[in-house]
């Protein structure tokens, strides 16, 4: 029996960005997943509140799940995860607070509003008393629906996201505050209708910096506890994507009077959110550069097909449009890098170094914008995984280019980039001999910038299509920028209803 003073936080959480743009489904297969104690740990619970407050809280993990960037998941992979976060919070029994670890753009195949349906069902089992709190990635989308089932919600205010962990601090601490003071805090939230990749919102250059950056003083104001600024999530045809803004306090007419002036800050800037890199255009704008010789190392960003943003990593377009052009990369030594291509990758593995492969590579799960690449192809290399997995990578040759097949979606990285965070399946390739790399992501990551002479962004078709006029929108609340130009937004403020009192 716990004693009468004890407060009791739950944790839980869940987290994916599922672009449904891709023919790549997400199971319970690709979910990392943290329980009970090993939950509770992965948070510096001490470190945040202090060993003598942390302690004196009966924290009780439930279920985190956890993918990254994928497709949609599986209805019903998701249905059971769902269901072990639910019943599990509910076997804990009553509870003061609930921390909840979300990131915010996950799609279920065929449904929508993943995280509200889970919200409401966590509300469900602790009651309307109960304080909610969750931490965001801004580039999940913060419907009114899913600001009205939480108590308090933040968000990371850069991206790249150095602050993730600072955001989840925030989240804790402030569910910790508002436990301590009995009050639930009001919410001014307000939906910004436009909508950006987020190529286009990084804080590490103008507009992103004085847009998303602003929120850090804002939070300093009296009467405001704290302040979000979501960026939302393209790669989904629902009617929730938009950028949204919240601020939680106690002084009404402080958060709506700062919720109003960032998101008027936001759609101020919006015509200037560009992708910021010097070099990009179309796949054939790519080959015209790569023509036009600039110093090499040349990297080239597939963009379309970016398994970093959940794309399958399989999309030949560019080979395919390459092959097509010779004269365009004559004299230079070319990698695409890479395909997820696990049954060609087995086929060079047992073939070994130096055979010769006729078979087609590429396309398996997605052939919607360029057939597999047809062979013969002469396997150059084998690359071992650095954990024992055996072999993560091939490398094969077509006279023309070269192309590396691997295993599973995964970021490609140099041999000597000293950025990268190993992971088995990873695959690590000497790439000095190479003029042109393509690789499946969007920005360079930091270790490649720091190996390219040149770099060009090809805005190709895919799963993460930056070009959103490609992309087959239906459901989206309109008018919403870019989709539409010349309308006035309206951002008043909306006060939303707090969900109870906390029990006196
Ligand atoms: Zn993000």
């Amino acid at each position: 029996m716990k004693g009468a003073q004890v407060m009791r936080i739950a944790i839980c959480g869940f987290g994916i960005e599922s672009t449904m743009f891709t023919l790549q489904l997400a199971h319970y297969r690709d979910f990392v997943i943290f329980k009970e104690d090993a939950l509770v740990a992965r948070y510096p619970l001490a470190d945040w509140l202090g060993a003598e407050k942390a302690a004196s809280v009966e924290w009780i993990g439930t279920m985190y799940a956890f993918a990254g960037a994928h497709g949609p998941v599986a209805p019903d992979d998701y249905d059971a995860i769902e269901e072990e976060i639910v019943s599990r919070l509910r076997a804990a029994g009553p509870v003061d607070g609930v921390y909840v670890d979300m990131h915010g753009a996950g799609h279920v195949q065929g449904r929508t509003h993943l995280e509200e349906g889970l919200l409401r069902r966590i509300r469900d089992v602790v009651g309307d008393d109960c304080v909610i709190s969750m931490s965001m990635d801004p580039h999940g989308n913060f419907s009114e629906e899913l600001a009205s089932l939480i108590d308090f919600s933040t968000t990371h205010r850069h991206s790249p996201h150095i602050d993730n962990w600072e955001t989840r601090r925030r989240s804790v601490v402030n569910l910790m505050e508002i436990l301590e003071r009995g009050e639930k805090p009001l919410k001014a939230w307000i939906r910004i209708p436009v909508l950006l990749p987020g190529e286009r919102s990084a804080t590490t250059a103008e507009p992103g910096a004085s847009v998303f950056l602003a929120a850090i003083d804002a939070a300093k104001r009296p009467g405001v506890l704290d302040t979000g600024i979501w960026v939302g999530f393209a790669w989904a045809d629902e009617d929730r994507n938009a950028a949204a803004v919240m601020v939680t306090g106690w002084d009404a007419q402080s958060i709506t009077e700062t919720a109003a002036e960032l998101a008027q800050r936001f759609w101020d800037a919006r015509e200037e959110f560009k992708i910021v890199i010097d070099h990009s255009g179309s796949w054939s704008e790519a080959l015209d550069f790569i023509a036009s010789s600039p110093p090499t190392p040349i990297w080239i960003s597939d963009s379309g097909d970016n398994v970093t943003a959940g794309a399958s990593g399989d999309v030949t377009y560019p080979i395919t449009e390459t092959l097509a052009r010779p004269e365009a990369i004559a004299g230079k030594k070319v990698l695409f890098a890479g395909i997820c291509d696990p049954d060609t990758l087995d086929a060079a593995v047992a073939a070994g170094v130096g055979a010769i492969l006729d078979r087609s590579l590429g396309a398996i799960v997605d052939s919607r914008f360029a057939p597999p690449v047809p062979g013969p192809w002469t396997v150059v290399e084998l690359i071992d995984g650095m954990f024992g997995e055996g072999m993560v990578g091939a490398v094969l040759d077509n006279g023309m280019v070269h192309v590396s097949v691997h295993r599973i979606r995964i970021k490609f990285t140099s041999l000597d980039d000293p950025t990268l965070h190993p992971r088995p399946g990873q695959v690590w390739h000497d790439l000095s001999s190479y003029d042109v790399i393509v690789v499946k992501n969007g920005y360079m990551f930091p270790g490649q910038e720091a190996l390219a002479a040149s770099k060009f962004m090809a805005l190709t078709p895919g799963g993460t299509d930056l070009d959103f006029d490609r992309l087959p929108f239906h459901e989206l609340w309109r008018p919403m920028f870019p989709m539409d130009r010349n309308f006035e937004a309206d951002l008043t403020p909306k006060l939303l209803p707090v969900t109870a009192k906390l029990p006196a």
